[in-house]
């Protein structure tokens, strides 16, 4: 079967061009041509030669996951569906902002979490997707908003037509990535970190590692390995301030608990660590940043009170950490409410007053089922119907 080298990292082309025979170079050469010019046909990569065209066309292939469907609501927000096989298709979601435009990646069809709010993890899980699969999300993105350049520049609600010179981000309408789709990124460890080296890739998409931002449940033993072999910024969805109800929320906290999550979120911000790690060339070692994005969905009467503010402050007191509190976005069947405003204000004031940093989410795009926890594309559920079995989620 041709190999399918929009998935190849840097590492994964050499390789391939080695084993076919040819320079290493030419690793660099495809990248530029499948991910900055967006060309998946060989007979166009023009300074290749004839004769090395015709043997990728052999023996390779570039396949793009095709595009379903594409929506787009009035704040700008962008919704792709893509098909991902055997009736299966996952969500990308756009957010255009005045300085930056953010591209919201899936990592698996539906999810094996199941925490308790959560649209996709009602879906159950169907399998992990190929690097092709995740880096193709971002091909789509940049390949659309690139044809059509005043997608990412207008659909920015309120801005005054000041603002929107000198943006100059049309080259790069994806300017950050954020790994908080469908699915748990680090239970997809290997496919996800060969695609997060695609789009750090300065041949490829060439974005910082501050710029691409992997989201978890707290799968404790990835968290250290992400820091090994591709630390991004890493943010974490803590949603209880202690194992009692984060165990209620976010099942995944039974096997791997507060104590040992906040543990990995020091480890993975301490810059003194980052001194040990051998194989990353990065310019700073360690992670980009000296900060973890703690997120806590806002819940109505569940994990919304000052009390529980106050616990999350102590539980937190030894991590540098930034908050960001996530309004609840409803769902069918969901059991929740979102907790009025001026709840989330209250516990926002707790942790400001105690000196952190804490910032309210701006909810985009829930009028086209895009917002966080409502992304659901369409999964058949693995475990309910099919033969694929679930994975153990912990992994590394
Ligand atoms: N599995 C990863 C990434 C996917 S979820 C993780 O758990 O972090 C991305 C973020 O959206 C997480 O913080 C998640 O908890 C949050 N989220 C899930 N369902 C939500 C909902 N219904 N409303 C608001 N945020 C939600």
């Amino acid at each position: 079967m041709a190999r399918n080298l929009l998935g190849f990292d840097a590492r994964a082309l050499t390789d391939f061009f080695c084993e076919i025979g040819e320079k290493s170079f030419r690793s660099r050469q495809l990248l530029r041509w499948i991910h900055q010019s967006g060309t998946p046909d060989f007979e166009q990569m023009t300074d290749l030669s004839r004769a090395l065209r015709a043997k990728l066309a052999d023996c390779a292939a570039v396949e793009i996951p095709h595009r379903v469907s594409a929506s787009e609501a009035p704040d700008g927000t962008r919704k792709w569906l893509l098909s991902v096989g055997d009736g299966n298709a996952i969500e990308t979601v756009f957010m255009p902002e005045v300085n930056r435009g953010t591209l919201c990646v899936s990592s698996q069809v539906g999810c094996a979490l199941e925490c308790a709010f959560c649209a996709t993890g009602r879906q159950g899980f169907n399998r992990n997707l190929t690097t092709a699969e995740i880096i193709g999300q971002l091909w789509w993105a940049t390949r659309t908003l690139s044809l059509e350049p005043d997608a990412a520049r207008l659909g920015r609600d309120n801005e005054p037509d000041g603002a929107r010179l000198g943006r100059g981000n049309v080259e790069r309408p994806v300017s950050n990535v954020v790994m908080m789709g469908m699915g748990e990124p680090l239970t997809n460890f290997d496919n996800v970190v060969r695609a997060m080296r695609i789009m750090l890739d300065d041949n490829a998409y060439g974005l910082s590692r501050r710029k691409v931002t992997l989201s978890t449940a707290g799968i404790v033993p990835a968290i250290d390995r992400l820091r090994e072999e591709c630390p991004v910024a890493l943010a974490v969805s803590l949603h209880a301030p202690n194992d009692a109800l984060r165990d209620e929320l976010v099942p995944i906290n039974k096997k791997y608990p507060l104590r040992q999550l906040l543990a990995a979120c020091q480890r993975y911000v301490d810059p003194l660590l980052g001194d040990d790690i051998p194989d990353v060339k990065w310019e700073r070692k360690g992670a980009p940043r000296d900060f973890v994005t703690f997120e806590y969905i806002m819940l109505d009467n569940v994990n919304d009170s000052v009390q529980q503010a106050r616990e999350l402050v102590a539980l937190t007191r030894d991590v540098p950490g930034k908050f960001n509190l996530i309004p609840f976005n409803s769902f069918s069947d969901s059991g929740f409410q979102r907790s009025p405003a001026r709840r989330v204000r209250a516990f926002q004031e707790v942790l400001i007053n105690a000196g952190l940093v804490a910032t309210v989410r701006r909810t985009r795009g829930d009028d086209i089922d895009g917002a966080c926890g409502q992304l659901a594309g369409r999964v058949r559920d693995g475990a309910a119907g099919g033969p694929i079995a679930i994975p153990k989620v912990a992994k590394g």
